[in-house]
Order: structure tokens, then C-alpha cells, then sequence
């Protein structure tokens, strides 16, 4: 017993007892207690429902946990040189870090609809990512390359035959050694320069062929190349028939470490658990990958693919955010009553509860369009467009959602000890990867302008739930004349159409969000996210829902952990 406590008058209170604290959360399942995942699990993918009722479990677990709190606080570490002096180009990790990967290559997440291509096979990823991400997103970085990786491979069947079955291994294998002898292989990306980013055109890398071979030498640098421990990367550079796309491994055919040399690794703001470096390639090895010239097209599968996983991450950011001040203010009283009870906070929660839903329903939907677009053009078209929306709109929300959740936690949402720094540190990350906001909407206005088939897919999908609620009616109609009239001026190339492109973009998402909480979420649900961004866009910050709104029903379908 506490010495101190012995010396109390009974019942009096030590100066060190924790009061009117939450418990910490653990022992959930992230996955039984979602029940917007659970309920597209059933629908798409029932076959992996245990699986993903698993890893729901683990991840709720103490130990999983602490996996993502130790690989942040202990930084990997760059080792440039070997005490001889050699270069030896390679980055350590703390064993959480391992576990974490480990965790995730078990469970398919770098390969699910690859090696399993079944019906809602990406849905089930996407479930299973949103999980994994929920308790650390830094390890995620190299698990979506890989999965995103195939897509592009495929465009060289050569290089798809030899690198696949190394990809779809489900055996994490951390040694640095040539990805022949190893287990399993995983894939980075390298494209964004000193000089441009979003632009890659301007890419200054060379590229040198070896006689008339696929084989080519690469002589220049990547500003930002995340995961550098990969195995292999998929990079751009200028080819004498112009930009192309390369597959560049660690180490030679012939067995001797590529001339990949890691300058320093980048002191970041958040995703600390991840390395990301700047490279140096000193006439580095690398293999052809698609059609010398059309590096862009090849390589853009891959980064369609990251874009779907970058919805997926903002949406298990607003999640675990929506969870933890849930969980916090069911246990934390204040002004002798829980902060759930407050009508000022339960307004906040369930104005961050249906945020998160709408995100959840969002990227789900969009999975689910990846699994069927291989047999149906309009699903095709929809993932086309849908991705941008997506990705723009959930990514910006994130770092929003994220940030008030925070602050239900009050003081103890600032400390590093609750996870809500390292989930707000990560938040904006989303938006800038894989094409920045504007660039993002920007894909958004060329889809509309030159492929038709994608502005009908998603007024299509808008129309879903016509007649269901007069105001996403009204909504959808405006949408649909701003997305023809933006049609007309890009194909013109009138400014106007960039200027307006985060309004229209935006448009599109609530609409698309509003329709997919009408049709998979309770009527309070719907009624009030309509009521509050469709029709009333007047309440900017989170807690501005109308008097209307049933926050009770909004918060009981939130989250049934405890
Ligand atoms: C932690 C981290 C890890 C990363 N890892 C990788 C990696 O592994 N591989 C890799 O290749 N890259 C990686 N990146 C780079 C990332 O993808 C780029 O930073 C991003 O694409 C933006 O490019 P940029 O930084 O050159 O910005 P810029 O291209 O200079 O853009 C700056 C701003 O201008 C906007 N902008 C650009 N063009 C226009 C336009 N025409 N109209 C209006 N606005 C415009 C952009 O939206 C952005 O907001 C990483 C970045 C970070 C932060």
C-alpha cells in the first residue's frame, strides 16, 4: 500500500490520486466497434471478416499499441558509411517498427487484391488499412508503395513476372541482402525533385542506356524517397525519348549494392516512425519499366493507387481521433457532469462523428469501385474521378477533424503520451503526398474536361439518392450545372476553371458523402450532415450542427466500445 495514503483519514483524497481521469483505451476492437467498416465488410467482403476482426483486436491491444508510441519516440537511423569507410547506404529501426511491418505484410496489407483478387478484395484492404493506420501510420508509407507498386509493374510483363511473387510473399523480411535471396521484397517511389514536386517534367535525373539493353544507368538525385529500405524503387527520369520510369532495386543482378546513396534522412514534422531520405543515384542500375518516353503513364497507376490509400489514411486519422475523444469525454467529468453530456460537446462529437462517418463511407465506396472497375466502364470512370475527390476532400478535413478531437481531450490532448500530437503531426501529411491539394483538384478539372465518362460516372453516383432529401436534390443540381459549365471553360482553357477548382471539387465531395449517409446511415445521421454542410453552410468549425440535429442517435451510432 501507498505510505502516504496509510496516514489519510479514511475516504480523503492523496495529493497524488488520479482523479476524474479516462482509463486508458485499450482492449477494444477497432474493427467490431466501427460500425459503418463492419457493416461494408459484410457487405463486400464477408470472407474477411475474421481476419479483419483479428487484426481489430490486436491493434486494440496494449502491446500493439506501444508498438507505434516506441517506433515514433525512437527515430530510425542512418548509417552512411561502414567503419572502414565504405558506404553501406542503410537505415536501422527499433524492433517496433518491425513489428509493425511485420503485422501488416501478414495481413496482405501491401498485396491483398493482388495475391487474393476476389470480390471486395480491396474493400478488405482498405478495411484492414484503416485499421493499421489507426495505431500507427508512419509504417504505412512502405506497405501502400508496394501494393500500389503491382499496378505499374503490370505495364512491363518482364519486370511484373520477376518482382511479383516477391511482392505477394506475405513474409516480412527486414535483411538487406539482394531480393533474390530474400522472403519477401517490398517497393518504394521515387519522383519528387529538387526543382518540383508536383511537376515532374521538370525532373533532371538521367538516364543512360546500356547498349541495346532494358538496362539503364541513373545519374542524378530524389529530394524526397521515402521507405528507403525497400528493395526496389519505381523512379522518373529523363531517358533520351523523354521522361520514363524505372524500376531501380538496391542491389545489382550481379549481387553488389546499387549506387543509391542516402544523403541524410528528412527531420520531419510528424511520421517520425518512417525514414524518408534524400537520394543520390551515381550511375545506379536500373530496368526499363513500360515504354521509354512514357515514364508518366506507367508510373500513374501507382500513384492512383497511393491516392486511394491517402482517403484511406485521412479516414483512420479522423476514426481513432473521433474514438479517443469519445472515450474521453465518456469518463471525464466536468462542472459535475461527463463532457458527454454537455449539449455543447455532445454537439462537437457528433458533428466530428458524422465527419468521420461520411470519410469512412467515402473511402469504402471508392474501394469498392477499384474491385469493380476491372468489369464495368462506369465503375472505372467513377474510380477515376472519385479518387481526387476523395483524396482532396478527406485529406483536408483530416487536419480539421483532427485538431477539434484533440481539443475534447483538453490539456491532455496536447501531451505526447495520448496519441492525438503524433495523429495531428501526421494529418496534414495526406494532403500534400501524392499530389497537394491544388494539384489534386487540378486532376479533378482535367477529368471533367477531357474524360467524359468520369462526369457522368459521379452525377450518375450523385443521383443515387435523388428524391430521398430535398435539399441534396437541390444541392446535386447545383453541383451538376457547376461541373458542366467547368467542363466548358477548361476545355476553352479559361482560368476561371482552375480559379473555381477547390469549390467544385468540394462540392462534389458533400454531395457524394451526403448521398452515401443516406443510403448506409441512420436517418438522423443523414439528415443532420445534410442539414449542416449541404443546406446550411454557415457553421465553420466542428459543433455548429442545428438545433435538430439528434446528437443522441448520431452518437450511439458512432462507436460502440466502451
Ligand atoms: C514526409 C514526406 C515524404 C515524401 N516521400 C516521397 C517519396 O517517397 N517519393 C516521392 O517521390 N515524393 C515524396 N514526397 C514528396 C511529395 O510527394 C511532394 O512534396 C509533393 O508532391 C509536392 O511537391 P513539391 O514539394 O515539389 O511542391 P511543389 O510542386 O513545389 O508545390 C508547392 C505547392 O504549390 C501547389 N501547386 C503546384 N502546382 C500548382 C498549380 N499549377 N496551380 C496551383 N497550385 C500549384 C501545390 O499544390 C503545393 O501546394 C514526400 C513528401 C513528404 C513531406
Amino acid at each position: 500500500m501507498n505510505p502516504a495514503k496509510a496516514q489519510q483519514p479514511p475516504g480523503a483524497a492523496s495529493a497524488h490520486d488520479a482523479q476524474n481521469q479516462a482509463p486508458p483505451l485499450v482492449g477494444y476492437n477497432l474493427y467490431l466497434t466501427d460500425p459503418a467498416l463492419l457493416d461494408a465488410v459484410r457487405r463486400h467482403a464477408p470472407w474477411a471478416e475474421p481476419q479483419i476482426a483479428s487484426l481489430g483486436k490486436l491493434l486494440g491491444s496494449e502491446e500493439a499499441q506501444r508498438w507505434g508510441f516506441d517506433a515514433n519516440e525512437n527515430e530510425p537511423v542512418l548509417h552512411t558509411h561502414d567503419r572502414f569507410g565504405n558506404r553501406i547506404d542503410e537505415v536501422s529501426f527499433h524492433p517496433a517498427w518491425h513489428h509493425l511491418m511485420r503485422t501488416s505484410v501478414e495481413n496482405r496489407i501491401h498485396s491483398l487484391p493482388w495475391a487474393q483478387p476476389r470480390p471486395g478484395a480491396h474493400v478488405a484492404r482498405a478495411a484492414l488499412e484503416m485499421l493499421s493506420a489507426q495505431n500507427e501510420l508512419g509504417h504505412i508509407c512502405p506497405i501502400s508503395m508496394t501494393f500500389s507498386a503491382v499496378a505499374a509493374l503490370r505495364a512491363d510483363p518482364d519486370l511484373a513476372a520477376e518482382w511479383e511473387p516477391r511482392i505477394l510473399s506475405a513474409k516480412y523480411d527486414p535483411r538487406f541482402l539482394p531480393a533474390a535471396e530474400k522472403s519477401g521484397a517490398l517497393i518504394g517511389m521515387g519522383m519528387t525533385e529538387k526543382q518540383g514536386g508536383s511537376d515532374v517534367r521538370a525532373n533532371t535525373t538521367r538516364a543512360e542506356r546500356i547498349g541495346n539493353s532494358r538496362d539503364y544507368l541513373i545519374t542524378g538525385h530524389k529530394w524526397f524517397c521515402s521507405a528507403p529500405m525497400c528493395d526496389a524503387f519505381l523512379i522518373l527520369a529523363q531517358a533520351p525519348k523523354g521522361l520514363s520510369c524505372f524500376l531501380l532495386p538496391r542491389w545489382t543482378p550481379d549481387g553488389a549494392r546499387n549506387a543509391f546513396h542516402i544523403q541524410r534522412l528528412k527531420r520531419k514534422m510528424g511520421n517520425r516512425s518512417n525514414a524518408s531520405s534524400e537520394v543520390e543515384f551515381a550511375g545506379a542500375w536500373a530496368r526499363l519499366a513500360g515504354e521509354e518516353g512514357r515514364g508518366v503513364q506507367t508510373i500513374i497507376e501507382m500513384v492512383h493507387h497511393t491516392r486511394l490509400d491517402c482517403a484511406i489514411a485521412a479516414a483512420a486519422l479522423m476514426r481513432q481521433a473521433l474514438v479517443q475523444a469519445l472515450h474521453h469525454a465518456r469518463h471525464r467529468k466536468a462542472f459535475g457532469k461527463l463532457l458527454i453530456d454537455q449539449p455543447l460537446m455532445r454537439n462537437v462529437l457528433a458533428d466530428l462523428a458524422l465527419e468521420s462517418k461520411g470519410a469512412t463511407l467515402t473511402m469504402l465506396r471508392l474501394a469498392h469501385s477499384f474491385d469493380a472497375r476491372a468489369a464495368s466502364a462506369s465503375e472505372r470512370a467513377f474510380a477515376r474521378i472519385a479518387t481526387a475527390i476523395s483524396k482532396y476532400w478527406l485529406c483536408k478535413r483530416a487536419c480539421m477533424h483532427v485538431g477539434e478531437a484533440l481539443e475534447c481531450l483538453g490539456g491532455n490532448g496536447y501531451v505526447e503520451e495520448s496519441v492525438m500530437p503524433r495523429l495531428y503531426r501526421e494529418a496534414p501529411l495526406y494532403s500534400i503526398w501524392e499530389g497537394s491539394g491544388n494539384v489534386i483538384c487540378l486532376d479533378v478539372l482535367r477529368a471533367i474536361a477531357r474524360e467524359p465518362d468520369s462526369v457522368e460516372a459521379i452525377l450518375e453516383e450523385l443521383k443515387r439518392s435523388a428524391g430521398a432529401n430535398r435539399h441534396l436534390d437541390a444541392f446535386t443540381a447545383s453541383a451538376e450545372s457547376t461541373v458542366r459549365a467547368a467542363a466548358q471553360q477548361a476545355g476553352q482553357g479559361d482560368a476561371a476553371a482552375e480559379r473555381s477548382a477547390r469549390r467544385l471539387t468540394e462540392q462534389l465531395a458533400l454531395a457524394l458523402q451526403a448521398g452515401l449517409l443516406l443510403r448506409h446511415a441512420s436517418a438522423a445521421e443523414a439528415d443532420a450532415f445534410i442539414a449542416s454542410r449541404l443546406a446550411d453552410r454557415s457553421g465553420y468549425t466542428f459543433g455548429t450542427l442545428p438545433h435538430a440535429a439528434d446528437t443522441a442517435a448520431i452518437l450511439a451510432a458512432a462507436w460502440s466500445g466502451s
